[in-house]
């Protein structure tokens, strides 16, 4: 028994599930419905065996260079890693450790909590009020660090910049960390924000609005003293964290603007279009800002929508926790992916009412 008393023992983050099967309507993770843009593909069609026998870049200058100049910022403002679950971790153990409780909201990401677990870091969930919105002034106490998403997940609302900026200036002597890994599809950045604030950091993702989740490409933005400070814990941690291939394929998505714009917008029109069938089906959603859509229907529970979806290839999802069991969260798909999951819940709500 002795060998087991010393495990560390943890209670892991639960992904959305990805379904072998690849005949399946996907609506359970935000990924992007479209492909990353054609110079990613150009990228990976001149890709080569050779081009990752060596390490590589540790420094990842190209993808970091590349993000300060698309930000206008320096590239000593700019932290990379492997997605933004990797970043937020690093800042996690960077800056969370002065014995003091962190701050985050309940309803949120469900990460934050499983990282303050494994770092040991004491945390208090705040509650989002009654309108599933954040209060600033219930983060205008004494903390160790403040995490949260703008626009929240999975509720997809948005906090107005000037409320995140109240909550930044309000903690002078704590990091707080903006989670914006949907901003690109509604909301405000906290990034003009990052000049004047030396406690503020900003994380982004290319795994939603990029359409690069199985790249794992994620990076931050702050004040040069916080990013030095991340790389060391970073290089005490492991020096290389992205792949060649992830480095070279990051760089090219960035420079096509063009089309991110349009696939952004693209997936914004979706929603619009999407909220309003999803209103004449009989749901209530909270109006999002990112790429899905948090809604319950008014009579039919989220359960009971969640497992006839899925028997039917259509993957939506649901948490099964108070104050959102109800509620079923639905990534933006593409207009026919839409139609599809709309057909489905129109026929199985009206055999239901009869
Ligand atoms: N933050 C939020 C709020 C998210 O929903 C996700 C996606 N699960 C992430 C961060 C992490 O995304 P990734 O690691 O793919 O960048």
């Amino acid at each position: 028994m002795v060998l087991q008393e010393n495990f560390r023992r943890v209670e892991p983050y639960v992904p959305g599930e990805q379904p072998k099967d690849n005949n399946v309507i996907k609506l359970n993770t935000n990924e992007n419905p479209y492909p990353p843009s054609p110079l990613v593909t150009e990228v990976l069609n001149g890709v080569s065996g050779n081009d990752f026998r060596k390490y590589p870049d540790p420094d990842v200058s190209d993808l970091v260079s590349t993000l300060a100049d698309y930000h206008g910022v320096d590239k000593e403002n700019v932290f990379v890693g492997v997605g933004s679950d990797d970043v937020l971790a690093m800042c996690f153990l960077t800056f969370f450790n002065s014995g003091k409780e962190i701050l985050f909201p309940d309803v949120s990401y469900a990460f934050y909590k499983v990282w303050a677990s494994l770092f040991n870091i004491k945390y208090r969930e705040i509650p989002l009020n009654d309108s599933f919105e954040i209060e600033p002034e219930d983060y205008f106490t004494e903390n160790g660090g403040i995490v949260f998403p703008n626009p929240n997940a999975p509720t997809g609302l948005a906090l107005p910049l000037s409320d995140v900026e109240s909550i930044i200036k309000a903690n002078p002597n704590t990091v707080v960390i903006v989670d914006e890994a949907y901003i690109d599809f509604g909301g405000e950045s906290a990034l003009s924000l990052v000049d004047k604030y030396s406690n503020l950091l900003v994380t982004r993702t290319f795994s939603k609005s990029r359409s690069m989740a199985g790249m794992r490409i994620g990076y931050c933005i702050g004040c040069k003293e916080l990013i030095s400070v991340l790389n060391s814990v970073k290089f005490s941690f492991n020096s290389y964290t992205m792949s060649s291939i992830a480095i070279k394929t990051g760089v090219a998505s960035v420079k096509d603007d063009d089309y991110f714009k349009r696939m952004v917008t693209k997936i914004v029109d979706t929603r619009e279009k999407s909220k309003k069938v999803l209103t004449s089906l009989g749901f209530t959603f909270l109006d999002s800002s990112s790429n899905f859509i948090f809604a319950k229907h008014r009579e039919i529970g989220g359960d009971e929508l969640f497992n006839a979806l899925k028997e039917n290839k259509i993957f939506v999802r649901y948490f099964n926790s108070p104050r959102i069991n109800d509620y079923l969260r639905i990534t933006v798909g593409t207009e026919k992916e839409m139609e599809k999951l709309f057909a489905f819940l129109k026929d199985y709500i009206d055999k239901r009412q009869k």
